[in-house]
């Protein structure tokens, strides 16, 4: 049984996500890497209750812990970096309200490697925690990440030319932890701003963690009756941010990856960005242009940040709002991509209806298929591939390119699914991809 999925560990609050289990993770984290903890949660209600298990089971062990209360999941990163030996956040990020997790920061502020969560789960399996005498149990004290956090990302952007523009800026917190730094931050850019959904409440009234185009129509709305310059909405720990143009347009995530990528080059050509295999083609013709290469990964952003510490990457990111700036720090980060896209705005002078309006368009099908035996399925397609020659990518799932564009078929992670995802310059290209993709599923799956 393994114990991480894609993201940590998730489950539902006092049914999967119990106390006692919350306490053992933190006693092997805490057996595997003795020292001085950071731990943090997002705004969901069952936060506390998990996060005091999680302290206990630190100081069972020897850990020191810091408690970060309520921040995003970036900025508890940026406090480990600086401050502690390795972290725990309590957040289901996206997942809805009755959900809650647990994921592991290692020293650097990055997400915890695959090999220690393997090295974490055999500790958690055997129950071979460390068992401190009572004189060397841990303390607790208590410490504020944000105005370091916030002041950190104010260093990073070019926060003269982003104030000089006074953007009207509208956002959208959802109720969760960037209610605690984005107002804040912006304001700290010297931008008007408009706040929906900014109370922290773990029952998340206003709309669901996940800042889809359909979620956000309150801040479409706002942004448009503000004539605001910029919308910006997080999930519920803020380490992704998605953003609605002057028009009030939701920014397809794609799309956002593209120009942010596109600002990189620009300003410094010849440069490598870093992304999954799942992302748009948009990357690499912008990349072309600027005399970049695009290295593609396995999805999940941990792939992704440690590739792009590997090739020294000038920028990276996921094609679903989760945007590494290494300037910064290592890991998807809402808040600096907040911060970032005003400074794209300010240097460039454009609106962002018009930088999207200028970028080439896509069009692409997601399918999932159920599947018993995801392995055989995905092994025989990809022998189907290797017999054909046809031009292919293997890194993650099977990536197989045509002439109209490319089709990804990969299992899931944590459900009995395939999912198929195509990508085209047209609709009816997408289409028939996506067709293609699920028939090669199809003959498999029995
Ligand atoms: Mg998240």
């Amino acid at each position: 049984m393994a114990l991480f999925g894609t993201n940590g560990v998730r489950g539902v609050a006092n049914v999967e996500m119990t106390p006692e289990m919350a306490m053992s993770l933190a006693k092997s984290i805490g057996t595997f890497r003795n020292g001085k903890f950071a731990v943090g949660m997002d705004t969901r209600h069952s936060g506390a209750m998990l996060k005091n298990a999680v302290i206990a089971g630190l100081l069972s062990t020897g850990c020191s812990v810091v408690d970060l209360g309520i921040a995003p999941t970036p900025c508890v990163q940026y406090y480990v970096k600086r401050h502690a030996d390795a972290g725990m956040i309590i957040t289901a990020s996206h997942n809805p309200p009755e959900y809650n997790g647990i994921k592991g920061i290692a020293g650097d502020g990055t997400e915890m490697s695959r090999q220690d969560e393997a090295a974490i789960e055999k500790i958690y399996f055997a129950r071979t925690f460390k068992n401190a005498n009572w004189s060397e149990t841990g303390s607790v004290a208590c410490a504020d990440p944000k105005p370091e956090y916030i002041d950190g990302i104010v260093n990073a952007v070019d926060a003269e030319a982003i104030r000089a523009k006074r953007f009207t800026v509208v956002c959208d917190t959802g109720c969760g932890a960037a209610s605690v730094t984005t107002p804040f931050l912006l304001r700290k850019l010297g931008c008007k701003v408009i706040t929906l959904n900014a109370q922290v409440d773990g029952t998340f009234p206003g709309r669901n963690p996940e800042p889809t185009g359909n979620e956000i129509n309150d801040l479409k709305a706002a942004v448009k009756t503000a004539g605001a310059n910029l919308g910006v909405a997080h999930d519920a720990d803020a380490d992704r941010a998605v953003f609605i143009d002057d028009k009030g347009r939701f920014v397809n995530e794609d799309v956002l990856l593209a120009l942010m990528t596109q600002y990189k080059l620009q300003r410094k050509p010849g440069s490598t960005v870093v992304t999954p295999v799942s992302s748009s083609s948009l990357i690499e013709d912008i990349a072309k242009q600027y005399d970049s290469n695009v290295i593609w990964t396995m999805v999940g952003s941990i792939h992704v940040a440690r590739k792009m510490m590997e090739v020294g990457a000038i920028f990276g990111g996921e094609g679903n709002g989760g945007l590494i700036f290494p300037e910064f720090q290592y890991c998807r980060d809402g808040g600096m991509s907040a911060g970032s896209m005003l400074e794209m705005l300010a240097k460039t002078g454009r609106k962002l209806s018009d930088i999207v309006d200028a970028l080439p368009s896509y069009s692409s099908v997601k399918e999932k298929i159920k599947c018993k035996d995801k392995d055989r399925v995905l092994k025989s397609i990809e022998d189907d591939v290797r017999r054909e020659k046809a031009k292919a990518d293997l890194t993650d799932g099977i990536k197989i390119f045509r002439p109209e564009g490319w089709v990804l078929v990969r299992a899931s992670g944590t459900e009995p699914i395939i999912r198929v995802f195509a990508e085209s310059r047209t609709d009816s290209g997408a289409r028939t991809l996506a067709d293609y993709g699920v028939g090669l599923v199809n003959k498999y799956n029995r």
